[in-house]
This record gives structure tokens, sequence and C-alpha cells, in this order.
């Protein structure tokens, strides 16, 4: 005999989104898919795979926004609130599948990741399983953790694992829903807040730490282990690294918890920046003297994946003023700065023209306003979202929207060739696995911006204290699962 079908919603808002960025997400930054578009979002879910068997995935809505500044009212509302009505009307639930960051911030609200599910259990009930694929920068608050009743995140950073993830998130969900019951949560909080650039998954500690969720999700009573690193750049009591252990045996996850949790404390002064750090001119020197090509620097502080504006001027008006880099023979790239008016200017200007433009630090004014720049107008791309302006040997990136440089194609798509570079300068922390391939060496200039990782500069008044490195005497904090 065949059991009726599980009928199980995909709904989802993602976005990081920094509160000490000027930047504000708006409906237009979204990616929104509905119905068969959402459904093929999920690779896992291509009709025939083993998730499809006895499942009807019913699609809601999902969206997606490259990091940003904190999202409006409006855009939450508008969102959330087609999810809601699509819930209302989708029929009974067996479960929802929850695609989201856990790192958004909207103005004028608090952990509204939290808010967001309470509004989904509130229209399917009680019975309804929700399970939700996190980012490890999301942030748990016991709220959120409570009313979810399967949560996982990446166990990577680079997040080479997200889709992973995801699968994971929806097969534990069927794999309940199948054998029936709720699984219960050991939760816990850990008070450090660090930036994800040290807590790269690459290299101790995190590397080791990380390694120990396998092992606790291997063991028997676990269903899944995961460590949240919290997002450190908004200003919400949520925000600090978090642990959730989910099983039936509520021994067995409590003190798999609290290993966790403790080993991530214990390390909590052990985080180092996953590449050499210094001034902006201490790594153009290095980068200069060194024989190393392409030598990369991530202009850290603004990085658009983490929430900077990605029109911060800062970086790009140093390199103008170093004869190094305009007056040498060296190719220096530099990738991105958004100012939509200035690649209009260059469109009109067309290719092999000089334009005389104020670039960037419009929307970000930061320490610098815009920057006065008189260049030729090297590469237009096929769609006018890019333009390259070159001046003596730099070549500088302009985009219509924020836009992540994670890809070679991201450069070649405009005939730049890194690899043939001396130096490329990117808005980006930690460098993504293309970028880190390419990079013959690479340093992470600590730069001003949205994101700046002198966390201690940026004047956090929310967070709990104490927290660790804000309390850098904080005694040892004690670790105490909740099972919830
Ligand atoms: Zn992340």
């Amino acid at each position: 005999m065949n059991p009726e079908p599980l009928r199980i919603g995909i709904a989802g808002i993602a976005i990081e989104s920094s509160t000490f960025s000027p930047h504000r997400s708006t409906i237009d930054d979204f990616r929104v898919t509905r119905g068969a578009e959402l459904l093929a979002r999920y690779a896992f879910l291509t009709p025939g795979s083993e998730l499809t068997e006895g499942v009807e995935w019913v699609p809601l809505l999902h969206a997606v926004a490259v990091p940003g500044g904190p999202v409006t009212e409006e855009t939450y509302e508008q969102l959330a609130g087609e999810i809601f009505e699509l819930l209302r009307t989708a029929g009974s639930l067996d479960g929802v599948f929850i695609d989201f960051h856990g790192a958004m911030s909207v103005l004028g609200r608090t952990d509204i990741e939290a808010e967001f599910v309470a509004g989904i259990r509130e229209l399917v009930g009680p019975t309804t399983l929700l399970s939700a694929s996190m980012d490890l920068h999301g942030n748990v608050s016991r709220a959120l953790a409570e009313t979810l009743d399967l949560v996982t995140c990446y166990r990577k950073a680079p997040h080479t694992d997200a889709w992973d993830t995801r699968e994971r998130a929806a097969r534990n969900l069927v794999a309940r829903l199948r054998s029936g019951g709720r699984p219960r949560k050991a939760w816990v909080q850990v008070p450090v807040l660090l930036p994800g650039e040290k807590t790269s998954t690459r290299i101790d500690p995190a590397k080791r730490i990380y390694a120990m969720v396998d092992e606790v999700e291997a063991m028997d009573g676990v269903l899944d282990a995961a460590i949240w690193v919290g997002y450190a750049w908004a200003d919400e009591p949520r925000c600090q690294a978090a642990v959730v252990v989910t099983g039936d045996d509520a021994g067995v996850i409590t003190q798999q918890a609290k290993r966790l949790a403790d080993a991530y404390w214990d390390a909590h002064d052990k985080f180092e920046f996953v590449a050499p750090t210094g001034t902006l001119a201490e790594c153009v020197d290095r980068a200069v003297s060194s024989t190393a090509r392409p030598f990369f620097i991530s202009d850290s502080g603004d990085n658009p994946t983490a929430g900077g504006a990605g029109d911060t001027s800062w970086t790009l008006d140093a390199l103008l003023r170093m004869p190094a880099i305009t007056e040498s023979g060296l190719t220096t790239i530099y990738a991105a700065i958004v100012d939509p008016e200035v690649t209009a200017t260059a469109i009109r200007a067309g290719v092999g023209a000089t334009v005389s433009v104020k670039l960037g630090g419009k929307i970000d004014a930061g320490p610098c306003g815009p920057v006065s720049l008189t260049a030729q107008v090297a590469a237009i791309d096929s769609s006018g979202a890019a333009v390259v302006l070159a001046t003596g040997g730099l070549q500088v990136i302009v985009t219509t929207r924020r836009k992540p440089y994670h890809l070679e194609s991201d450069f070649t798509d405009l005939g730049l060739a890194p690899r043939d570079a001396d130096l490329v300068v990117v808005k980006i922390g930690y460098l993504e696995p293309e970028l880190y391939a390419m990079a013959a060496d690479w340093l992470l200039a600590l730069t001003p911006g949205g994101v700046n990782q002198d966390l201690l500069s940026l004047g956090h008044r929310h967070i709990a204290r104490p927290m660790y490195p804000f309390d850098p005497d904080m005694p040892t904090p004690i670790l105490t699962p909740e099972i919830l």
C-alpha cells in the first residue's frame, strides 16, 4: 500500500545584513523565485531523485540578496507577507523546509528570523515540522531554536558545502516525518563574536572544531550537529556563536552540545586572521616587492559579500595616490566599486574615450567621499552592468549594482586577465576558492567600511555582555545547553 505523500512547503528570505552599513537593502536587491522556478533551485529535488519519492514539495517563495545593509521594513513585510499568504492557501503541510541565512537585519526590528519562523509556525500549527538550513554566520537565538524542529548550518567557510547543507536539512526533515516524533534540541550560545575572516575552517582552530561536528553527528541518538560563528556586523543581543545538537537522546545531545561549545570557548583567543594582515600601505608595499604574481590583496572593510556598501572609495583613493601603482609598469586590477552614474557615463562615452568622473563614496561616504578620476574607458560588458576604467597600470572595475568578484570569469568577461596581473585588489574577506587557487600570494588589508574587521571600533551597544573580544578579560563562562 502506498502511504499518502508527504507535503512539504519551501520558503525563505536569505540575506546577511550589516547594521553598520549605510546601504539599505530593498526589494530590488532580492532575487525572488516562486513555483517551478523555486523548485528548480534544488538539484536534490529534481523529479525522480530520492527525496521526491512519496513527497510533494510545495514551493512557496524564496528571496535571496547579496549581503548588504539592513533590509527596509517595507521590503521584509512584502516578502514575508507573500510567504504567509501562500501558506494560508497551501493546504495542510507536514513540514516546511526553510532556506535562509540567519543574519538578516530589518530596520527597527530585532531577531527577525525568529519572528519570521514564528509567523510560519502560527499558520501551519503545532504539529508541522519546521527544518531550517542556515549559514554558519547566522545567529541562533533561543526563540529561533525553540520554534524550529530541525536546524543545521554549513560546516565549511568558504561555504563549499552550502548545497549539501540544504540537502541535509531537507533529508533530515523527510526522514523525521517518516519515522514520526519530534526531535529534541540541545541549544547553547557561546559568548564569542568573531569575524568570518578569523574563523575560516581552512585553518585551526575552526578546522579542528568543525571536524568534531561530523564526529558528533555520527553518534547514536544524534540526528544533526551544528556550530554557528554568528554575525559580527549587526548590533543585536543574538549575535554570538551558538551550538545546536539535535536528536532523541537528551543525555547525549546535551553532553555533545556542551563538548562543542566548550571546544569553541576554549579556542576563543586562538582564532587568527586567515591571511596575514596589514594596513593597505603595508600590504601594497609587500605585494610590490614580492615576486609572487598575481598577488592578491583583500580590501576587507567593504566586502559586499559580508554586507559592505561596495562603494567605499577609501582604498581606491589611496591606490590612486601611490606612485607604485599608478606610475610603475605594474598592472593592478581593482574589483570593484559600485557607481551606476559613472557606469552610465562610461557607456555613453564608449570604449577608448577618456572620462573625468567622481567615483564611489555615494552610499558609504565613510572616511572618503567620491574620488576624482580621469581615466580611459577600457571595457564595457555586454549587459552594460560593468565597465573598466584604466589609468596608468590601474584597471578599475565599476558596476551598476553591488556585485561579488569571486570567479575568474567575473574578470575575464570584462576582458581582464587576473592571472597576468601583478596585483589584484578585491573587495572581499577570505578569498573564495577560485581566487584562492589563482593567488600566488595574498594579504588581507584592514580597511574602513561597513564590515570593518576592527570590531571594537564599530561601537556595538546591544550585544550581550560580557562578550569576547569586547571584554577581553571576561571570566570563563559556564556553558549549559538547554533542551528545547
Ligand atoms: Zn557565511
